[in-house]
């Protein structure tokens, strides 16, 4: 395809003009939506790009949504359904899904793009299909990392490349990636040039001192900490009563574990506690049996309050999960369902932030019970969280995100 030429420059009157290319996952949404509405408050036209999903998540933040058929999406929930793959697997087949989704999604924005024609294009680090638009239109790319930014010091992109070259997977890969570039004229990337693409503004949705080798990061990298803020359509939830709260919940994605959630029925149905367990849309909640009475278990719940009151969280360790419980001063028992979640379980037990279970075997309902209660008494990990906290808060959130994003996007429109 040939690069439409540009206008050389734009009426000055006319509103800035943000497109959001994004994957349609929770974990990637959620932290852009609190964003996009104070932009769109200043006075941005955003043009948002995601799944069907979310339309309700986006139209709420006053965004103009334009749904995208998600290749990666409709994958992930298919694999997540398959009874836990072997880990090297995901891992081979992690690249082959985002540049299949690149292929499948880049004909859907384009042409929109080409019509709307807008300042800049943020995209998330998944959607290679934003950065190949930026490219291919000459429009400036801006960049958010939901989790770990990557550089010469720290990637987690490196255990990606770690695959060997003969994986079918990894050879599928190249071959899409050729595909690609022959038929946009794009560069053919390679499995490590995925996560080590940066651009000229680059938020990342933690705290430095959450990101391993942090000081390493340069000022093109922007740590704002969780994005924070109401959510409009995720309803509410009240803790009544005075025993302290439990909450558990593997996220969104990797949730099809039903014996865990029994496990926690065991470790957990006759405490003093009171637990709030969301499931996910996976299992099948008749082969749960009785739930316990202290128990309330729910596919979906709206995190941010349920956290507000939670004493612990047993997460699987998501990045929005953790840092969203970190900024309510939550200690976290990390149990990774993936390789990225693995990552943050280490780090939280480096950070002295809780406890990490890195094995599903030692996962049982005794050792659940020891650690939570292990946790609450531990004062060393209570500093800890506090100060993590303190650093969560401090690092300015989506108001800052919005900040950056809007002092670039003026930067851009003067060029
Ligand atoms: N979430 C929620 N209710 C739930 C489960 C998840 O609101 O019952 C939100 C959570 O607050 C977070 C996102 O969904 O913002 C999950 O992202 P995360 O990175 O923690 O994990 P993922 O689901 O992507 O594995």
């Amino acid at each position: 395809m040939k690069a439409p030429s540009k206008a050389p420059s734009k009426a000055p009157s006319k509103a800035p003009k943000l497109a959001v290319v994004n994957l349609g996952a929770h974990g990637h949404v959620n932290p852009t939506l609190p964003v996009v509405s104070e932009l769109v408050r200043r006075g941005v036209d955003v043009l948002y790009f995601t799944t069907a999903a979310f339309e309700a998540a986006v139209t709420a933040t006053g965004a103009r949504f334009f749904p995208t058929d998600s290749l990666f999406i409709r994958k992930s929930g298919e694999q997540a359904q398959e009874a836990h793959d072997s880990p090297a697997d995901m891992v081979a087949r992690f690249p082959l899904r985002l540049i299949e989704d690149a292929a499948h999604m880049l004909p859907q924005i384009l042409p929109i793009l080409e019509e709307e024609d807008p300042d800049a294009i943020w995209y998330d680090t998944m959607t290679v299909a934003g950065r190949f638009a930026a490219e291919l239109l000459k429009i400036p790319g801006m960049l958010t990392k939901p989790s770990y930014a990557a550089n010469r010091h720290f990637s987690l992109g490196k255990h990606l490349a770690q695959v060997d070259e003969s994986h079918p997977a990894r050879l599928q890969f190249k071959d899409k990636a050729q595909e690609l570039a022959r038929k946009w004229n794009v560069p053919a990337l390679a499995v490590h040039e995925l996560f080590a693409h940066a651009e000229p503004l680059n938020i990342v949705f933690m705290p430095r001192a959450f990101q391993p080798a942090g000081d390493t990061f340069d000022e093109t990298f922007a740590f704002v900490g969780p994005s924070i803020a109401p959510r409009p359509t995720a309803g509410a939830f009240r803790h009544e009563g005075d025993d302290p709260l439990l909450f558990i919940s593997l996220g969104t994605v990797f949730n099809n574990w039903p014996q865990f959630f029994t496990t926690c029925f065991e470790a957990f149905g006759d405490s003093p506690l009171s637990v709030v367990m969301a499931i996910g849309d996976k299992v099948d909640q008749d082969r749960l049996g009785a739930i316990p009475k202290n128990f309330r278990v729910e596919r979906h719940v709206p995190q941010l309050d349920v956290l507000q009151q939670a004493q612990a969280f047993i997460t699987h360790g998501g990045m929005n999960s953790t840092q969203e419980a970190l900024y309510y001063g939550v200690p976290l028992l990390v149990i990774p369902q993936m390789m990225e979640q693995a990552a943050t379980a280490r780090r939280v037990e480096e950070l002295g932030l809780g406890k990490a279970f890195l094995e599903r075997p030692q996962v049982t309902p005794q050792s659940l019970r020891a650690a939570v209660a292990a946790v609450a008494a531990d004062a060393q990990i209570k500093a800890n969280v506090a100060a993590m906290q303190a650093a969560v808060r401090g690092a300015g959130g989506y108001l800052r995100a919005a900040d950056l994003l809007a002092a670039h996007l003026t930067k851009v429109r003067a060029r």
